[in-house]
C-alpha cells in the first residue's frame, strides 16, 4: 500500500516542478526571517531572487550543526514563538544538543512522512504498534507516535526501558509491529529468548521499524531471525524533523527519501562538491516546507549514497543506501579508517556471535591499541578453551582481511556488555580523554 500515491509516485517532472516552487518559497522565507542565514547569503552574494528552480540549489551556502549550536537555542527559528507548538532536542550524541521548534504544519508534515513509511512497511489501522523509542525531547517516540496515529494503528506508547513489561504487553496485546533502535530490538530479542515464561512463538510480531543509529544488513538478518519479523529501516534527524524523513519499502532495497518535503544532496565532505548518484559522501538536506526551523543545505555528517533507479514498488522518490555512520564516527586506528558498522557486519557473519560488542581504542607508547570485546550467543559460549581460541582466530582473521586491522579480541561472558535502551555506545575511544 502507498499512503500518498499522488506525491510518492509523482512523475519526476512533477516532482521537479514542486521542488522548484517550494525551494523558491523556503529560501525567501528563510532569508526574510532568519538573520544569520540572511547574512550568510549576503556574504556569498546570493539573493533569493537568484533562486528560480531546484537546479539553482548549488548557489546557496551550507548550514552546519555548528551553526545551530552557535545560534542556540532559537535564533535559527523562522516562525514567531506564538506559532511554535513543540520543541525537541537532539540526543547530543556528538556534543551540545540542538533545539528544534515546530509549527502545527511542521508536525502535520512530519507525521505525513512517518505515515508514508509505516504504510510502506505494510501497516494499517489493523496493526498494533509498540513504540519503544524514548518519548520526550528525543524525536523518536513522539514522532513515530503521531505518524502511527495518523495511519490509525493502535499505538502502545511503551517508550524505552522496563524490558520485562515491554515483553509482557507485547505478548498480551498481540503487538504486530515494534519500533525502536536496532540495539534495543536486539536486547528485547535476547530477553524474549532468555526470560522464563516467554518465547517468540507466543508473539504476534510481524514488522520491526528500526532507526536512529546505523545498523548493518547482517544485523537486519539477525533481528528478523530472532524476532520472526521483517525489519525495515526508518531514517531521520532532529534538525530536519525527526524519524520519517525516509523509509524503506517492501523490497528493503534502500530508503526512499520523501523528496517533496526533504531535498537530499550528496557532497564530498572535504571539498563540498556535489557527488553523483551512487557515489558515497555526506548527506545534505533542504527542508522544503519547514516553518519553525527551516534548514537549507544542512550538512548531516551522515555518509551514504543515493540511487535514482526506479524502484519496483512504484514510488518515484530516490533511495538512499544504509548509513555507514557519521563523518565523526569514523575511527582512524593505526592510519586505517574504520566505521563501527563495518565491524558489526563482520562479527555477524559468525553465527556464534550475538551482535553485542564494544570497541576500545587507546594509544600506548604512541601506538594505537584496538580491543574488541565480543559476546557469543549463550548456547555458543563455552569454557572449552581450544574451541574458543579457534573461533577467536577465525574472527580476528576475517576482521583483518575485511577492514585491514588486527584486533585484540576478548570473548566475554554473555550479558557482560552494557545494553542500551536507545542509541548504543559501541566505541570507547580513550585517546580522546
Ligand atoms: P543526535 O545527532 O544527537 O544523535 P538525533 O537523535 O536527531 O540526534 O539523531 C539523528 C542521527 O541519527 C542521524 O543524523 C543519523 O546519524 C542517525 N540515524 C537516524 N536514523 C538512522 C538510520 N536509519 N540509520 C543510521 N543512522 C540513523
Ligand atoms: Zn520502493
Amino acid at each position: 500500500m502507498i499512503w500518498n500515491p499522488e506525491k510518492e509516485c509523482a512523475s519526476r517532472e512533477e516532482l521537479h516542478r514542486l521542488q522548484s516552487e517550494r525551494l523558491v518559497n523556503i529560501v525567501k522565507y528563510t532569508y526574510d526571517n532568519v538573520k544569520f542565514y540572511h547574512e550568510r547569503m549576503d556574504a556569498c552574494g546570493v539573493k533569493p531572487s537568484d533562486i528560480r528552480s531546484i537546479d539553482d540549489i548549488g548557489m546557496l551556502p551550507f548550514m552546519t550543526k555548528q551553526d545551530l549550536r552557535d545560534y542556540y537555542p532559537t535564533e535559527t527559528f523562522a516562525a514567531p514563538m506564538s506559532e511554535i507548538v513543540r520543541f525537541h532536542a537532539s540526543s547530543g550524541t556528538t556534543g551540545k544538543p540542538i533545539v528544534a521548534g515546530y509549527t502545527r504544519n511542521d508536525l502535520d508534515n512530519w507525521s505525513e512522512g512517518v505515515a508514508r513509511c509505516l504504510t510502506a512497511y505494510g501497516l494499517s489501522k489493523h496493526d498494533i504498534i509498540q513504540i519503544s523509542y524514548g518519548y520526550g525531547l528525543f524525536t523518536g517516540g513522539l514522532g513515530a507516535h503521531e505518524g502511527a496515529t495518523k495511519v490509525g494503528c493502535s499505538v502502545l506508547p511503551a517508550s524505552s526501558g522496563n524490558t520485562s513489561k515491554q515483553l509482557l504487553l507485547m505478548k498480551d496485546l498481540g503487538v504486530t509491529a515494534l519500533c525502536c533502535t536496532p540495539s534495543y530490538a536486539l536486547f528485547l530479542a535476547e530477553s524474549l529468548h532468555s526470560t522464563p515464561g516467554f518465547s517468540p512463538d507466543q508473539m504476534n510480531l510481524k514488522v520491526g521499524i528500526f532507526g536512529a543509529e546505523p545498523w548493518s544488513e547482517n544485523m537486519r538478518a539477525e533481528l528478523e531471525d530472532k524476532l520472526g519479523i521483517k525489519a525495515y529501516d526508518i531514517y531521520g534527524l532532529t534538525e530536519v524533523s525527526g524519524p520519517g524523513v525516509g523509509g524503506e519499502c517492501e523490497y528493503q532495497d534502500g530508503t526512499h527519501i520523501w523528496e517533496d518535503m526533504f531535498y537530499p544532496e550528496i557532497i564530498d565532505p572535504n571539498t563540498c562538491r556535489p557527488l553523483d548518484y551512487g557515489q558515497t559522501g555526506e548527506l545534505v538536506f533542504t527542508t522544503l516546507l519547514k516553518e519553525g526551523m527551516p534548514v537549507i543545505r544542512y550538512r548531516t555528517r551522515d555518509l551514504t549514497h543515493l540511487n535514482a533507479d526506479r524502484c519496483r514498488c512504484g514510488r518515484t522518490m530516490v533511495r538512499m543506501g544504509k548509513i555507514m555512520g557519521r563523518t565523526d564516527d569514523m575511527l582512524i586506528v593505526r592510519g586505517v579508517n574504520v566505521f563501527p558498522s563495518q565491524i558489526e557486519s563482520v562479527i555477524l557473519e559468525f553465527a556464534e556471535c550475538s551482535g553485542q560488542y564494544l570497541i576500545t581504542i587507546d594509544r600506548i607508547n604512541n601506538n594505537d591499541t584496538f580491543q574488541l570485546d565480543l559476546e557469543l550467543r549463550p548456547d555458543c559460549y563455552s569454557d572449552n578453551m581450544s574451541r574458543m581460541e579457534n573461533l577467536k582466530k577465525e574472527i580476528v582473521g576475517r576482521l583483518a582481511s575485511v577492514i585491514g586491522l588486527k584486533c585484540d579480541l576478548h570473548i566475554v561472558e554473555p550479558g557482560n556488555i552494557e545494553r542500551s535502551c536507545g542509541k548504543a555506545k559501541h566505541v570507547a575511544d580513550l585517546r580522546k580523554i
